[in-house]
């Protein structure tokens, strides 16, 4: 079976436990899994930590670790379908975003092998002329390394990939909702010739596997990509023993639309933004504002585009969105909804399942669009992570930036203007790790990504992906 991988070696749980794992399309059964626990966390930090403390890898130069990583992306190039299809299996994401997203995880491997080597480390002027004083780096150590389940192989590859290039060791651990993508990766890893223990993969529920892997003596490091409150509880679990960490949390996006923006990319871009993988994206774009003397014309136009989004299965060509991850999943969502309408908001698209047998035995939510919304509204500040546009108006540039500002969260937002100078000052402002002007959702493996305020901190990806898995040692040689 595989399942777990510790030390270079498949296994079942220590317990024999196992779970299913089940289509959210339609619930048919993909696989079944491990379902690990304490016991195989503790197994696999062992065999991590004795990779770290006697294995070659740390000790690997950069161009060894550089070619490692190019043979996983030429693997993800030669297994791209099969990858796509684990992931959509897992997720009921449309297998055509599957694809891209292997594109991109292919590039993020491909963008840490060229890193491997930056910026090893420089001699700095000690004063003296008897002493040569240099700055290094070197790798952390063991890495417990927690995915969530909307992007399970590109949310772990932007940990996997610089956790390998600066020469840590680690054990990670993807949702249990979607470990299929996780599973080939390590077989990906072994073809690559990483040697034994390096990797470690346990699979299992996150308050069963999880706290083991946060709380160990012998871990070092922590990244986590996820919810707020388990990133609350997996700060306070590494506190005792001062780990290295890296939240990754939820957001809740601000999408600012200005008179002036050019309206037919406007539009189309706002619906994009927020029911990309019916909603379930980090950065999506729940929160839209308007600017209140284009509000009703842009609104009505949004809502008659939302009605048409054609909705279906991973596989089904002319589906535009799919379903929602797990039947909880689409309670919260209901729920949301629900609490938004009780709030005063109004139902403009949405707010229901759709009909059809098709739907049956699947997750599946209309794309909702929810107007007279304020920021006082739980629904409007807290993150549903679903199919559900929030809209709210501003008067003008003071007003929308403030508007955008009033939230807990900082990951990513939007401006959509054709005044050149509003769209810089709006993006300075705007308190938030990544801002788009009139676009939403690109990102590219070169620049770095991450969230202030309760959306997290440290980054990932860039030159600071990488950085977040070194050590920084001075040594002062007095010759
Ligand atoms: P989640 O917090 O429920 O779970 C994330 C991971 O943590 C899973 O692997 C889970 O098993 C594990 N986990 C749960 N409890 C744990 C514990 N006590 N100790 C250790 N691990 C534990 O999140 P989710 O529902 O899988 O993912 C959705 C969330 O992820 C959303 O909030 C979304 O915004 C966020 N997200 C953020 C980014 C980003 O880049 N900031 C990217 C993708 C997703």
């Amino acid at each position: 079976m595989t399942g777990l991988f510790v030390d270079g070696t498949w296994r079942e749980a220590a317990s024999r436990r196992t779970r299913e794992i089940r289509c959210p399309a339609d619930g048919s059964l993909v696989a079944t899994v491990p379902e690990g626990g304490p016991e195989d966390s503790k197994m696999a930090i062992a065999a991590a930590r004795r990779a770290f403390d006697q294995g070659p890898w740390p000790a690997t130069s950069s161009l060894e670790r550089a070619a490692l990583l190019h043979r996983v992306a030429d693997l993800l190039e030669r297994d791209k379908e099969t990858v796509a299809r684990l992931e959509s299996l897992d997720t009921g994401k449309r297998v055509v975003e599957s694809r891209y997203d292997v594109d991109d995880i292919t590039a993020v491997f491909r963008h840490f092998a060229g890193l491997a080597g930056a910026e090893s480390g420089r001699v700095v002027d000690a004063g003296r002329a008897d002493v040569v004083s240099r700055v290094v780096h070197e790798p952390v150590g063991v890495c417990s390394l927690i995915s969530p389940w909307n992007y399970p192989l590109l949310q772990t590859a932007w940990k996997v990939a610089p956790a390998l290039a600066a020469g840590n060791t680690f054990v990670l651990k993807p949702s249990e909702l979607t470990p299929s993508s996780s599973i080939w990766l390590m077989q990906a890893l072994e073809e690559a010739g990483l040697p034994a223990g390096v990797a470690n993969l346990v699979l299992g529920a996150g308050p069963d596997v999880g706290p083991t892997l946060t709380e160990h003596p012998d871990v070092d490091l922590v990244s986590f990509t996820g919810g707020l409150v388990t990133g609350r509880s997996i700060m306070a679990s590494a506190a005792p023993t001062v780990k290295k960490l890296a939240l990754e949390l939820g957001g809740k996006n601000p999408n600012i639309v200005f008179a002036d923006a050019d309206r037919e990319t406007a539009l189309d871009l706002a619906l994009t933004a927020v029911f990309l993988h019916s909603g379930q994206v980090c950065s999506a774009g729940a929160r839209l504002l308007v600017q209140d003397t284009i509000h009703d014309e842009f609104v009505a136009e949004l809502v008659r585009r939302a009605e048409r989004i054609r909705i279906g299965g991973p596989f089904d060509d002319d589906a535009e969105t799919g379903p929602l991850i797990s039947a909880a999943h689409r309670d919260k969502i209901e729920a949301y909804v629900a609490a938004g309408l009780a709030e005063g908001a109004e139902l403009l698209t949405g707010g229901a399942r759709p009909q059809g047998t098709q739907y049956d035995g699947g997750f599946y939510y209309l794309p909702t669009i929810l107007g007279s919304c304020h920021a006082g509204m739980s629904v409007v500040r807290e993150e549903s992570f679903g199919p559900v546009l929030t809209v709210e108006t501003f008067t003008d540039e003071d007003d929308a930036v403030a508007t955008a500002n009033d939230s807990i969260y900082g990951l990513a937002g939007a401006v959509w203007t054709s005044n050149a100078g509003r769209a810089e000052r709006v993006a300075g402002r705007l308190r938030m790790g990544t801002v788009w002007i009139n676009d939403y959702h690109p990102y590219v493996p070169q620049a770095e990504w991450g969230g202030y305020k309760q959306s997290g901190f440290g980054r990932e990806l860039g030159l600071a992906g990488l950085e977040e898995y070194r050590e920084t040692k001075h040594i002062w040689h007095n010759i």
